[in-house]
């Protein structure tokens, strides 16, 4: 067989936001493509118009596009194998049902939901399989006649895979290795509803991979049951040579390792589960958003790329190009991956360092000014890089920051009354005038000058920086006492000061 050049779809149904783990599927097709060169195709499965729901194709795009995610092919991509989009490409269908239908592969039914209902409950455990086929109604047990007539007359119907039982299917998967399943459990599944004149996704599916010239699926294990009869469906349109390979991935499980991650588990350790956020339609609901909580989408990928898959070392810093260059679908685990929303934050941690201050002033000088207050790029800057160390996002900054713009007017008591000692008022007096005279007013050299003062006067350091603190700040936290007064400038430190001094004495 000749090499064919490596194509991978992910192929979402638009039922709701795109859940992280689907964003984690992407990626990973993502990287794969990236890696051997290939072709990324974006397909939306939309067969199913019952869980249709407006608004998700527009919310999986632009989730994909802000995690850098990018799609060469595809539904808003264009592209030479579309429709990309399933529910516009019904015409194409058509003829693939009607090939199993003739190579009896398949076969018509016409058992209306209440006629099965009835079967469920006179059989135990009932599955529509070559064991009960017989007694159904279906072009297998009515005449050509009668099947003519029932369509003819407007008679609802479905077709369905015909299974051959006792026989073992073999799926090659890459993560999981040889999976062997037997036909007999498997069910005689609806390919195509007359209702609807649509397929139902698993032969939508095996189709357009084919027709796309999809060579590698990967996907969520959740999909793995239904690979067995995507083998057999190759088999029996004969398109064996061609059928791509499969990689199911592990499930993402709750950060206790107990079951699969659900949104709930976000809502009760407070991490969200969606890359953006997401306004349920139906509901109204609103869910948070990766994007929204302020993580970098640099964090998002390296975060959910490590999910599940490693690099065989302990490197854990990686960016899309690292990725693309040391991502290996056989290194990806079997077993679920805990989600560690911990580490989420730790990753944004250490984007949010790497980041220039200036890039970090562009987004909280916003913030600043949604405080009401003016100010200027640069002094963002100067803050920004005496604190961003302290904080996992952009948004936790004003919190810790909001006494460079704003001078304290109330002085935390605990803290006074700890810190703010007899003597307080006249050192301070006299700090004062020590900044005052203090040319250039820079970080270290006012900071040398003033120890150098004090310990000439014998006075206690520790006191005077944490009374100087209380007036500064107005509570014990910050950086360090000449930082901020470097920052604040001459004279509103010194303004700071005398403030203290007259409410404190
Ligand atoms: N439409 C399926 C989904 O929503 C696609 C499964 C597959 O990739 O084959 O995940």
């Amino acid at each position: 067989m000749t090499q064919r050049k490596v194509r991978v779809r992910f192929a979402p149904s638009p039922t709701g936001a795109l859940h992280i783990g689907g964003v984690r599927t992407a990626l990973y097709n993502y990287l794969f493509a990236r890696q051997n060169g290939g072709d990324m195709i974006l397909r939306i499965e939309d067969t199913d118009s019952q869980r249709f729901v407006p608004g998700a194709e527009d919310y999986i795009i632009e989730a994909l596009t802000w995690l850098g995610i990018k799609f060469d092919e595809g539904v808003s991509f264009g592209g030479n194998y579309g429709p990309y989009r399933q529910s516009e490409r019904r015409e194409i269908y058509k003829k693939y049902v009607d090939q199993l239908l003739n190579d009896g592969h398949a076969y018509i039914a016409f058992d209306t939901p209440a006629e099965l209902e009835e079967k469920r409950k006179e059989i135990a455990n009932f599955q529509y399989d070559a064991s009960t086929r017989s007694q159904m109604r279906n072009s297998l047990t009515l005449s050509p006649e009668e099947v003519q007539s029932l369509i003819e007359s407007g008679h609802q119907y479905v077709v369905r895979a015909k299974i051959e039982p006792n026989e073992d299917i073999h799926v090659n998967d890459l993560i999981r290795g040889e999976v062997v399943i037997n036909s007999s459990i498997l069910d005689d599944k609806v390919l195509y509803k007359s209702a609807d004149q649509l397929p139902t996704y698993h032969l939508a599916n095996i189709v357009d991979d084919h027709l796309m010239e999809v060579t590698h699926v990967i996907r969520g294990e959740e999909w793995l049951p239904s690979a067995p009869l995507h083998v057999l469906l190759y088999r029996f349109f004969g398109w064996e040579d061609t059928m791509p390979s499969f990689a199911h991935l592990s499930l993402l499980l709750k950060p206790e390792g107990n079951g699969k991650l659900s949104k709930r588990d976000g809502d009760r350790l407070g991490f969200p589960v969606f890359p953006l956020e997401w306004h349920d339609p139906k509901t109204g609901d609103v869910s948070s958003g990766y994007r929204e909580s302020g993580y970098f989408p640099e964090a998002v990928v390296n975060f959910l790329a490590l999910l599940g898959w490693n690099p065989g070392n302990d490197q854990e810093v990686m960016s899309m190009d690292d990725l693309i260059r040391l991502f290996d679908l056989s290194r990806c685990s079997k077993s679920g991956a805990k989600f560690d929303y911990e580490k989420g934050r730790w990753f944004n941690h250490h984007y949010l360092l790497e980041k220039s201050n200036t890039e970090i002033a562009d987004l909280f000088l916003p913030i600043v000014e949604s405080h009401g207050i003016q100010t200027t790029h640069a002094y963002v800057e100067k803050v920004v890089g005496m604190m961003k160390g302290r904080v996992n996002f952009v948004s936790e900054l004003w919190d810790l920051c909001s006494f460079f713009f704003i001078a304290p007017t109330e002085y935390d008591e605990k803290t006074r009354k700890k810190r703010w000692k007899e003597d307080s008022a006249v050192q301070l007096g006299e700090f004062i005038e020590q900044l005052r005279a203090r040319e250039p007013f820079d970080v270290e050299g006012t900071e040398n000058e003033c120890k150098a003062w004090i310990e000439s006067k014998g006075y206690h350091l520790g006191n005077i920086m944490n009374a100087a603190r209380l007036a500064l700040v107005g509570e014990g936290k910050g950086p360090g006492i000449f930082d901020i007064t470097e920052a604040l400038g001459k004279e509103e430190s010194i303004r700071r000061i005398q403030r203290a001094i007259e409410i404190l004495k």
